[in-house]
């Protein structure tokens, strides 16, 4: 395993398009690194310049101890499994397997305990003689796996490698592949655009939008302290309200304004905010800190419920204030008696909000 290193790294495309903004970005030994984003974000062009596959315009990128630049693939130490999982369709399953070390002339016997090994790890002992067309989308997904696994690889790169597969399989590979990790305890990079496979899988999340890095973090850090507008709205699902205001002063608080609702913000993030005072912001509050309003809570909105959701766990509720679209979820015993239609006062839970700069969309409020 090996620690992976990107500094400055740009990508300008031979058409002029500049698809990676000069990303540092340094990735632990051993770590399972994800990067997410939007389609388009460059995460496939940053992965494919650290396999090598894709040159690099401006930057250095070092794994372990070697800048490599300028270093083949096939020198990296590196094992890349695709979404489209480019099996050889003549070859067995074993054969596959075992392609890149008869290629590298290695010795039969180290080949058969390799991909032995590599098969009992990923539970395909069973299929090592039936061709990829007899296999199901996910028993593939696995064979490409194997087929990184028996290159003793420092680096496995994974991009986008579940998309194919139905939701319900999705899952279960999902945790296989995090039990691998566990197991070989090798460095991953691991490219995907569904933030639910970021967050599950990644020891740390690199969230990119436009080639460029919004924040790198652990996912629980990501959700809860989210640098920036952009984070804040990708990660979680249904995804923060956004709403935008204005910071003003409300007697002895500082208090966010949206339309005509005054919300008071708690003493402590009000200090944080205060030198923004007069200034547009974006409010973020997460839909599981909105809810029905009860007894004494405080920072309340009145809004018309036009959507219930129920997950059965929770509900989503989507009402609307003023112009305002806003989603709630809450639990669902508590929604049993709502009726889309219907008014009714909301709480918003401001410990929990989060203030954006209007211009910078930074988090001013952390
Ligand atoms: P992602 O994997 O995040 O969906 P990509 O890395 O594939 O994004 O692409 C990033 C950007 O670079 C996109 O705008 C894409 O259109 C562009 N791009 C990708 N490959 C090329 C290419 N060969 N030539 C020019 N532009 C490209
Ligand atoms: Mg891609």
């Amino acid at each position: 395993m090996s620690k992976v290193v990107l500094e400055g790294v740009e990508k300008v495309y031979s058409n002029g398009f500049k698809a990676v903004h000069g990303i540092d970005l340094s990735i632990k030994n051993g770590e399972f690194m994800v990067f997410v984003g939007p389609s388009g974000c460059a995460k496939s062009t940053t992965l494919r310049m650290v396999a090598g596959l894709e040159e690099i315009s401006g930057g250095t990128i070092t794994i372990g101890e070697k800048v490599v630049n300028n270093i083949p693939p096939k020198d990296r130490g590196i094992a890349m499994v695709f979404q489209n999982y480019a099996l050889y369709p003549h070859m067995s399953v074993y054969d596959n397997m075992a392609f890149s070390l008869k290629m590298k002339k290695k010795p039969k016997r180290e080949i058969e305990k390799k991909v032995r090994e590599a098969a009992k790890i990923l539970d395909i002992e069973s299929l090592l003689d039936r061709k990829p067309k007899q296999l199901s989308g996910g028993q593939r997904q696995r064979v490409a796996v194997g087929r990184a696994i028996v290159r003793d690889p420092e680096v496995f790169l994974f991009d986008e490698p579940l998309s194919n597969l139905d939701a319900k399989l999705r899952v279960h590979m999902r945790v296989q592949l995090s039990q691998l990790h566990k197991k070989l305890k090798t460095t991953m990079i691991y490219v995907t655009h569904d933030q639910v496979e970021a967050m599950t899988m990644g020891d740390r999340i690199c969230v990119m939008n436009l080639g460029r890095i919004m924040q790198v973090d652990t996912p629980l850090n990501l959700y809860h302290y989210p640098a920036n507008k952009f984070v804040a709205g990708f990660i979680g699902s249904p995804a923060m309200n956004l709403i935008e205001g204005e910071l003003i002063k409300n007697n002895a608080n500082i208090a966010v304004k949206i339309g005509g609702m005054v919300l008071n913000l708690p003493i402590k993030k009000g200090e944080k905010v205060k030198k923004h005072v007069g200034k547009k912001i974006w409010l973020g509050i997460r839909p599981e800190y909105i809810g029905i309003q009860k007894d004494d809570m405080k920072a309340a909105v009145n809004g018309t419920i036009d959507v219930l959701e129920h997950m059965g766990n929770e509900t989503f509720i989507y009402f609307s204030a003023e112009d305002l679209q806003i989603n709630a979820r809450i639990n669902s015993l508590d929604s049993k008696d709502l009726m889309v239609g219907k008014k009714h006062d909301f709480f918003i839970n401001m410990e929990s909000c989060h203030i954006f700069d209007y211009d910078s969309e930074e988090n001013i409020s952390l």
